[in-house]
């Protein structure tokens, strides 16, 4: 919790004391996803990401993809907090775009689908050179990117009552944890740790061999179909609820342990999370610096423009 810039935020008071659940997929599943993604751009969309990325990330995305989780507690973007999940009925197994888009307060489009949608078409300012001052285009980037990672988190869009996970209780082989963090989390660090010597690029490797000419090429064409860039994260949505809970959350109880065969059996499901956050990353970056006409005029009737 406590990073530079938080701790910095801190001193400068801009942060209002808590001790947030974690609720966010991890720094590695950002930084895959966002790695994946900016692998797979055209040229057009290539150019316009180096453009609106800050000097310090050194033209890399995936360097600023978990920015957003860093500054979701500051004063300024407290806002932004529920934008990176979905709380869904207990049990549901379900997501209603109508029903539960929403913050606690009942504010519509603040969820992680919503957001998605909000700074799709932020971005679509940039090819149609409006330059318009309302919105921070650096930022719509960086909320995008990671939001992309967020949704295809299962227990991201996970049950009410136990905030997806956060509050069931468990062990993971020797330590304890909660069924969030297993997938944010767990998951990815333990096959880091023992199938690729705690060797992040040679996992990414891995997984982009899959896209291109293993497990999931044939599947990648079907993992990019979108006919609307607003309504397709509803999609990415429901397939999150619909694996929390046949992989999730699927009898797993308080003070349980997980190990091996919980491990072995959700690793296939994690990676291709991933791996699909990162193609539909790039089919959206694509889309939206690219020279497809029909997404230009994408519906701008989302919540929170006015917040940045
Ligand atoms: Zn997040
Ligand atoms: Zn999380």
């Amino acid at each position: 919790m406590a990073s530079g810039a938080s701790l910095l935020a801190a001193v400068l008071g801009l942060v209002i004391a808590s001790a947030p659940v974690t609720r966010s997929w991890s720094t590695e599943g950002h930084m895959l996803t966002c790695q994946i993604a900016q692998g797979l751009l055209e040229p057009a969309a290539a150019h316009a990401v180096k453009n609106l990325l800050p000097e310090e990330a050194g033209g890399d995305l995936s360097a600023l993809c978990v920015w957003p989780d860093q500054v979701r507690h500051w004063y300024k973007y407290q806002w932004t907090s529920p934008l990176h999940f979905i709380d869904t009925p207990d049990n549901a197994c379900s997501f209603v775009y109508s029903r539960d888009c929403h913050d606690p307060s009942g504010s519509k489009d603040m969820c992680v689908a919503g957001a998605i949608a909000n700074f799709t078409s932020q971005l679509m300012h940039y090819k149609q050179g409006s330059a318009d001052r309302k919105y921070n285009l650096t930022e719509a980037l960086l909320f995008l990117s990671h939001f992309m990672g967020d949704v295809h988190q299962p227990m991201h869009v996970g049950f009410t009552s136990d905030q997806g996970g956060n509050a069931v209780n468990l062990r993971w082989f020797k330590h304890k944890s909660n069924l969030h963090h297993v997938w944010d989390r767990e998951i990815i660090l333990t096959t880091l740790a023992e199938n690729y010597g705690k060797d992040m690029d040679a996992f990414r490797k891995d997984l982009e061999h899959n896209i291109t000419k293993g497990t999931w090429s044939d599947d990648m064409s079907s993992w990019k179909d979108c006919t609307d860039l607003t309504s397709c994260p509803t999609k990415y949505a429901t397939e999150s609820i619909d694996l929390a809970c046949k992989w999730g959350y699927n009898s797993v109880h308080e003070g349980d342990t997980l190990s091996d065969d919980y491990f072995g059996s959700r690793l296939p499901i994690v990676t291709q999370r991933i791996a699909q956050g990162g193609v539909r990353l790039a089919m959206f970056l694509n889309r939206v610096f690219g020279k497809h006409k029909r997404d230009a005029a994408a519906p701008l009737h989302l919540a929170a423009d006015d917040e940045l």
